[in-house]
């Protein structure tokens, strides 16, 4: 499913109140008030932790795609540092306390029902606390990488996968006296 239309929520100008044409490309215009609108993607953000060599999966409690496995990760508030939403969410969604360690994409999101989405994925270092669901995940648990369960949305998964390429790619780079 597709996202709403954003060009299509105003049928009014919510500055003067004037009557909108529609238009098939941004930007939104009044005739009357100059007013404006170019459209975004909403932000959130994504974490791929590891605990233990084990990737820390949530399982959703809220639609979309609830009762899936998902990477932690939520929506970054309005002014809100992204990285200070990915450690939020986390806290929030396992319990664990992580410290923000790479970015390691970004993914424009075009088939999430609720927004266009733009989604950071960052790489997170457990730092303290203790494995426990709360907030939007039903379930908490830390997989090994080679028994990981199907992993919804598609682009969690690969973004994961860009994870855990970017981690093999470091463990050859000469950190041997860790
Ligand atoms: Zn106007």
């Amino acid at each position: 499913m597709l996202p709403p239309d954003p060009l299509k929520q105003f049928r009014y100008c919510p500055q003067c109140g004037a009557r909108l044409a529609s238009v098939a490309a941004p930007p939104l215009r009044c005739g009357d008030c100059g007013w404006k609108f170019y459209p975004h993607p909403e932000l959130g953000v994504n974490v791929v932790v590891f605990l233990e060599g084990k990737v820390v999966l949530i399982r959703r409690g809220i639609e979309p795609f609830k009762g899936c496995w998902a990477l932690p990760g939520g929506f970054v508030a309005y002014g809100e540092e992204p990285t200070v939403a990915a450690v939020r969410e986390v806290r929030e969604e396992t319990g664990l306390d992580i410290a923000v360690e790479a970015l390691v994409t970004a993914t424009l999101v075009r088939d999430d029902p609720r927004a266009l989405l733009l989604v950071p994925a960052y790489l997170g270092r457990v730092i303290g606390g203790t494995l426990s669901a709360g907030d939007d995940a039903a379930e908490v648990q830390a997989f090994s990488v080679d028994e990981l369960p199907p992993i919804r949305p598609a682009y969690h998964r690969e973004q994961l996968d860009a994870a855990l390429m970017l981690r093999s790619s470091e463990a050859g780079t000469g950190a041997a006296d860790e």
